[in-house]
């Protein structure tokens, strides 16, 4: 996995990483729901240092969530709404990206360790799901 690429649903903007994320969780608590509008968010977590935008630019919208109290900021594409990735009061240096949107989700690998799931959800082959979570990446 020698870097990720992805884009929005309307190609205005496209992001690349360079290297490869520090973990992924898969993470369905009520702000990754209503953030992503599904029923999950892969997050792939990585140095802000090894992400960049290759095309357009993304608007922002600031969220304090009650869990934290600390921003997190999902940055979006302004003409098809799609959100691409986050970053974050509490951690400056990390980038998390929307999972949905790469190139080649298949690539992540989750980490079980701070990946929870939905009781109905089959778990990802080779994930040792669990229902809460480890450390909270999201928010
Ligand atoms: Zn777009
Ligand atoms: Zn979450």
């Amino acid at each position: 996995m020698a870097g990720l690429t992805g884009r929005c649903l309307c190609e205005a903007v496209a992001y690349g990483l360079t290297g490869k994320p520090a973990r992924t969780t898969i993470c369905c608590c009520r702000f990754c729901q209503r953030a992503t509008g599904g029923a999950q968010l892969i997050l792939p977590v990585a140095p802000m240092s090894d992400f960049h935008l290759t095309r357009g630019g993304a608007a922002s919208y600031t969220h304090v969530p009650e869990g934290s109290g600390k921003a997190v900021h999902l940055h979006f594409c302004r003409d098809c709404g799609t959100r691409l990735y986050m970053t974050y009061a509490r951690w400056p240096d990390m980038v998390g990206l929307f999972g949905g949107t790469l190139d080649n989700p298949t690539v992540v690998r989750f980490d079980p360790t701070t990946t929870k799931q939905m009781g109905w959800m089959a778990p990802a082959p080779g994930v040792a799901m669990r229902h809460t979570a480890g450390v909270r990446i999201c928010n």
